[in-house]
């Protein structure tokens, strides 16, 4: 017979994935010999058997349970349901990982209209017994059955202002018999049935409610952000209640070892005389500092402080703790590693290596990569948020915090920042690439439409700018420069500020604060350099994005999108004259006045590089992404082409595709207008001479072929570069060294990679393209239809955001070794959002590639992933 069902004394903090994190961490403190109530632990297991059983709990595991309640009686010395001394217990959720958002806690369960007349005499304290009754009709009915807590707090506050009480605690006996008789009624009125009496059916009821629980819309939502997968389930705890309401020589509370927001060392902590659970959290009253418990109770503060010592030094990181005292005996609930932020990890870790109990290995491997992410961008001043009016919440797809005066165009967005000096916030329907220099104006952005990974997240967290997308609750109109969110209209230049961090909106400004990289972070940063084997370049266009992720540590660029250097105001009429060109004459001479702009941009990044490598990513998208759309702009390239605007209405029509990510674009470009391959060539290695010989920096151009799909057609490409970079190089009297390697972002390149590496010196793994062309569906649409899928259990998480490790993972692996197996000593790396999330940094780090590429401001982040990567391994 299987074991469903574990005593406390019976497990130990190893057997998390079992026990789930608060059942093996009571074990563990159970055999500490600290005072825990007794318990058991219904494991993660019943709960996957739950759900294969059609939501249905085992003969079985039902008897699993019993029995260990049965020993539970025999401890406490109490019967469960018992007319003169009931025993009561909680019911506790607690997954494998620490999981907010999944069921509340029942308290008090076991308790019914006739064991409470026994608990009342037995305890002597009626007014007590009541409480606790009511507590619990009020935490079963909101957590087991779902009904609306509003009922309930509805009713006590009506009673409370009837007597004339201020507080829970001013209520007496009779006044909390009354709120229990309104509780049932209410509850057989809404139920359709009587409050449950039977005490083994309040447990079944409260076991199945945690089950489901697991899968509830807000764990689901959670999971998919820690990358929890949804077969680990949770377990469920049963522990006999003590009681932190039993009078003044009772209370309840939580602490932590060090502060969990600066990681100063110290205890820091809360807790209130005469309450219970959820109480000190609730703000109904203002709970005491823990050191006051000194004062209060002093012999429970020493014996408090010496375990929170012990279990600091037996965990050895800074432990979060729940517990109570009844009737003056203390006793432990809870403890974990405490949740932190990212300045209090990098000051704990630290401090731990100082203090001699980690090692720096240790140190890297205990912060959060993803948690870097605060550290690296503006953030509120607390105070100052505290006072902000919150006027609605969306997706918070680009951390920071920002304040500033609305716009509604990129343009205007634009002016006003740079003729006016504005802070401003971009507000926009949904973002498109025209919006760039808005978006770079602008210190937020706010999206009504888009999910995590629209063109306004992907560019935002590129750009490390705020932005919050996907707010449907706003309704804007952008022509009329106006929108209206929680009851509040904004006109163009009315303030507010976003937390790309939460995705809360405020209305107003509230002031912001300089991210700094403090000491401790430059070291940890140290440690990780050493542990990593993967190196870590970034994704830049231009040389301010260059420069500042060089500052953070980024040892090249693995990505330049050359096309994106072609969207400002006076090179975009440029480049649509190139592509509206009917000859290649025309074209030539298009590309010729784009050169010298090209050059100098590739010169002003060498030159931010200081010596740094570069890989030059050629023209990619589809063409008609740069056609104009606004009659101003056609009537003036018109102009510019001798054209009527009727004709440039018809080539721009002309230019219209049906798929157009799978259309006209990526090489196929240079393999129709090999000039523009010739101009983009000529643009690179003369900047590269230039730079090299006025700065000293010895530059070995990397030139990138996209979006090839065959060995000859990356030839035919290469052909053409070679040519030209060698009329350079002969022009220029130089012996530069470059190299030539392509994208592998189409299934059919990575199955054919084994060729395509006898042309190319190294593959970047373009994995936005694979996973669209994988999976067949694209970034930009997937947003409409993924969240079924997850609700279904099809898919777990975007593939945009984490790798498909098991798919597009298996075409990467292919691609890797058929490439090596060719090309023993070909560099390897992946660009696109993948390569700044730390899952998928582990993953390349196995599948042996070179380096990873990620947006500036997530290097550090893939710095620490990759020593992470390194030293899990290593393990
Ligand atoms: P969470 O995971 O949300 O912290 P817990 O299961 O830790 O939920 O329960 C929340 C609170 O309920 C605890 O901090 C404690 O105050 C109270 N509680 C839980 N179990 C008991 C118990 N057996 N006796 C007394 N209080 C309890
Ligand atoms: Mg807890
Ligand atoms: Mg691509």
């Amino acid at each position: 017979m299987k074991k469903w069902v574990y005593e406390f004394h019976e497990g130990n903090a190893d057997m998390r994935p079992l026990l789930g994190g608060k059942g093996a961490n009571l074990a563990e403190m159970t055999n500490l010999g600290l005072p825990i109530p007794n318990g058991f632990t219904v494991t993660t297991e019943a709960c996957t058997d739950y759900y294969t059983q059609g939501k249905q709990i085992s003969q079985e595991i039902q008897e699993q349970i019993f029995a260990a309640l049965a020993v539970l009686e025999e401890q406490r010395g109490k019967k469960f349901g018992d007319e003169s001394d009931p025993l009561l217990v909680s019911v506790r959720s607690g997954a494998r990982a620490s999981m907010p958002g999944m069921m509340d806690t029942i308290l008090n369960l076991g308790l019914n209209d006739v064991s409470v007349e026994g608990f009342a005499k037995k305890t002597g304290n009626p007014r007590f017994a009541y409480d606790s009754y009511r507590r619990f009709i009020q935490m079963f009915s909101d957590v087991v059955m779902e009904m609306s807590k509003s009922f309930f707090e509805g009713i006590l506050t009506e009673i409370k202002d009837a007597k004339g009480a201020k507080y829970d605690t001013d209520l007496t006996a009779d006044d909390l018999k009354e709120v229990i008789a309104r509780y049932k009624a209410i509850y057989a009125e809404k139920m359709g049935a009587e409050f449950p009496q039977d005490p083994k059916v309040q447990l079944m009821e409260a076991v199945k409610a945690v089950f489901r629980s697991w899968d509830n819309p807000r764990a689901i939502v959670y999971r998919r952000m820690n990358d929890i997968p949804g077969d680990w389930g949770t377990a469920v705890n049963v522990q006999s209640m003590v009681f932190g309401n039993m009078g003044n020589t009772s209370g309840t509370g939580v602490a932590f070892t060090r502060n969990p927001s600066t990681g100063e060392k110290g205890i820091f902590g809360e807790y209130l005389i005469n309450a219970q659970g959820e109480d000190v959290v609730a703000g109904i009253r203002t709970p005491q500092p823990i050191t006051k418990l000194a004062e209060d109770l002093p012999k429970c503060y020493e014996q408090f402080m010496d375990i929170a010592n012990r279990l600091e030094d037996h965990y050895r990181d800074m432990q979060d703790m729940e517990f109570t005292i009844q009737e003056g005996k203390l006793f432990f609930l809870q403890t974990r590693n405490g949740k932190r932020t990212a300045q209090a990890a990098i000051q704990i870790a630290c401090d731990l290596v100082d203090e001699g109990r980690i090692t720096p290995e240790e140190a890297v491997l205990r912060i959060e990569a993803k948690s870097l992410d605060q550290l690296l961008h503006p953030t509120f001043d607390a105070e100052q948020l505290k006072k902000g009016e919150k006027i609605g919440q969306a997706l918070p797809a680009s951390p920071g915090a920002a304040a500033g005066k609305v716009y509604f165009t990129a343009e205007d967005a634009k002016n006003a920042h740079e003729q006016e000096g504005e802070k401003v916030i971009l507000v926009r329907l949904e973002t498109s690439p025209e919006d760039i220099e808005g978006m770079h104006a602008a210190e937020g952005i706010l999206t009504v439409r888009g999910g995590m990974t629209s063109h306004a997240a992907v560019v935002a967290r590129g750009m490390g700018t705020c932005c919050v997308s996907g707010c449907g609750e706003i309704s804007i109109d952008e022509d009329a420069k106006v929108f209206s969110l929680g009851g509040y209209t904004f006109h163009e230049g009315d303030e507010i500020s976003l937390d790309g961090s939460t995705g809360f909106i405020y209305k107003g400004m509230i002031q912001t604060k300089e991210a700094t990289v403090s000491g401790n972070f430059g070291r940890i940063m140290n440690w990780a350099d050493g542990f990593r084997r993967l190196r870590i370049r970034t994704n830049a266009d231009t040389p301010a994005d260059t420069a500042n992720a060089v500052r953070l540590g980024a040892e090249g660029i693995g990505l330049c999108r050359t096309e994106h250097m072609f969207f400002e105001p006076n090179r975009i009429p440029k480049i649509r004259k190139m592509i509206l060109s009917d000859t290649l004459e025309q074209r030539e001479q298009a590309l010729q006045e784009l050169l010298p702009f090209q050059k100098s941009d590739f010169k002003a990044m060498y030159e931010a590089l200081k010596g740094r490598p570069m890989t030059v990513r050629y023209l990619d998208p589809p063409l008609h992404e740069f056609v104009p759309t606004d009659p101003a702009d056609m009537e003036a390239l018109a102009k510019d082409m001798g054209m009527t605007v009727e004709q440039v209405k018809q080539k721009c029509d002309d230019l219209h595709e049906f798929n157009p990510m799978m259309g006209h674009r990526g090489c196929r470009l240079a393999v129709t207008y090999p000039e523009i391959a010739r101009m983009q060539t000529r643009a690179v290695m003369e900047a590269a001479i230039e730079v090299s010989r006025e700065k000293g920096f010895s530059i070995e151009p990397e030139i990138m072929i996209p979006l090839v799909g065959d060995k000859k057609e990356l030839k035919f490409v290469k052909d053409i570069v070679v040519e030209e970079a060698e009329t350079v190089k002969k022009e220029r009297n130089s012996n530069i060294i470059y190299h030539i390697g392509t994208m592998i972002e189409i299934p059919r390149a990575a199955l054919m990679a084994g060729e395509i590496a006898e042309e190319a010196e190294f593959f970047s793994f373009g994995t936005n393209d694979l996973t669209q062309m994988t999976f067949g569906f694209s970034r930009d649409d997937a947003g409409k239809f993924l969240y079924s899928y997850y609700q279904a259990k099809i898919y777990e998480s975007d593939p945009f955001a984490r790798l498909d490790q098991n798919g597009v993972g298996q075409l990467i692996r292919i691609a890797a070794e058929q490439g090596k197996k060719t090309r023993p000593n070909i560099k390897m790396g992946i660009c696109g959002e993948h390569g700044g999330d730390p899952s998928s940094i582990a993953f390349c780090h196995d599948a042996g590639l070179t380096y990873v590429s990620c947006s500036p401001f997530r290097v550090p982040i893939a710095r620490l992933a990759a020593a992470q990567a390194a030293l899990n391994r290593k393990k």
